[in-house]
């Protein structure tokens, strides 16, 4: 863990620094809710609630493969 008060934070992957102003990838489990306004009718996400799973550097955030994981994660669905 660096020292750095320029680091956010440690890729979860390779360890390496994530400095702030760089670009990262984070694997989030979001609540959100939806409400269509006069404002906005398209529709307005309010996120009520959000956990970081996993934070990466670019360099492996590019290498995550979001297919992959989208199909483990239908496979682990509780019954
Ligand atoms: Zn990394």
């Amino acid at each position: 863990m660096s020292e750095d008060e320029n680091v956010f934070t440690n890729c979860d992957w390779c360890g390496k620094d994530i400095f702030y102003g760089n670009a990262c990838v984070s694997i989030n489990r979001n609540i959100e809710q939806m409400d269509i306004t006069e404002e906005y009718p398209d529709g307005e996400v309010t996120v009520i609630q959000s956990d970081t799973l996993l934070e990466l550097c670019a360099e492996c955030g590019n290498k995550f493969d979001t297919e992959i994981v989208a199909n483990i994660l239908l496979a682990i669905k509780p019954k």
